[in-house]
């Protein structure tokens, strides 16, 4: 399978060596991805990330003979118990023609550090609290709330996040923050190589009808039965598997035993 990684921040180190013990000859292209949206908030991102990952994917159009491109996005979230949920997507799009095929992963150890700056803060003081959110080779990023500025990221050091927040601003509302980047965040990369994998996965998965590549999950399927009375709960008993391409759907079931009757819209309605 031949197919194009188009990057600007060096992910091929990560989804290259996944795909291709899978058998892909990836060649890689630097596109301006940045154009589609950062998480620095400095350009917005107008679509949701499946979509912009597809967009990526498609800057490489008219750069590459290979006859599928493949691009990457990522989203940083609040998740359950303060913890932040990152979840990752790979996308393979054809050169020519519609559809894709999507990879995703998500993980809760994602690095998620968060400062805010006020205005006339000391240095000791910022000092003293960004350098947990360097731990583990992770850079910050620093920002001004009003975006004034461009922000100032790839922060490496305490030393650098200090003039980067001076050069913003020292009256202003700033944030320093994760540079979420995939180069510069390493808890971000083994999710996106999960979702290459993911990606790979199904791209070696025929649909049943059409027997394209890329069947797979895509959402849950309700209605474990209640233990008391059998009725089906909203619990999720399985997932819809879906074919990107012809768009066929096929429950499959992973766990049909009966949940508690107090999920039971019947007996605890
Ligand atoms: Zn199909
Ligand atoms: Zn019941």
């Amino acid at each position: 399978m031949r197919a194009s990684l188009v990057t600007h921040h060096h992910k091929g180190e990560v989804i290259g060596p996944v795909l291709g013990s899978r058998g892909w000859h990836l060649e890689m292209i630097d596109a301006d991805t940045d154009s589609l949206g950062t998480f620095s908030g400095d350009v917005a991102r107008p679509a949701d990330p499946v979509e912009t990952a597809r967009r990526k994917a498609q800057l490489g159009r008219g750069h590459s003979h290979a006859p599928w491109l493949v691009a990457s996005e990522g989203a940083i979230s609040a998740g359950l118990l303060g913890l932040a949920r990152d979840v990752e997507w790979v996308v393979a799009v054809p050169r020519e023609g519609a559809g894709s095929v999507v990879g995703v992963a998500q993980s809760l150890d994602v690095a998620a550090f968060a400062l805010e700056i006020r205005p006339g803060m000391p240095d000791r003081e910022i000092a003293e609290r960004v350098a947990a959110g360097l731990e583990g080779g992770h850079h910050l990023l620093a920002l001004r709330h009003d975006h004034c500025e461009p922000s100032r990221g790839a922060l490496a050091s305490v030393d650098d996040v200090l003039r980067a927040c001076a050069t913003l601003g020292v009256d202003s509302a700033r944030r320093v923050q994760t540079d979420y980047r995939a180069h510069l965040c390493p808890s971000r990369r083994p999710v996106i190589a999960a979702a290459a994998e993911d990606l790979a996965v199904r791209w070696a998965t025929p649909c049943p009808r059409c027997g394209r590549g890329g069947f797979g999950p895509q959402s849950p399927l309700s209605g474990r039965p209640c233990a008391s009375c059998g009725t089906p709960t909203a619990e999720p008993l399985g997932r819809w598997w879906v074919c990107p391409w012809c768009a066929v759907r096929e429950a499959r079931v992973d766990n049909p035993s009966p949940v508690n009757a107090s999920a039971c819209p019947t007996c605890n309605p």
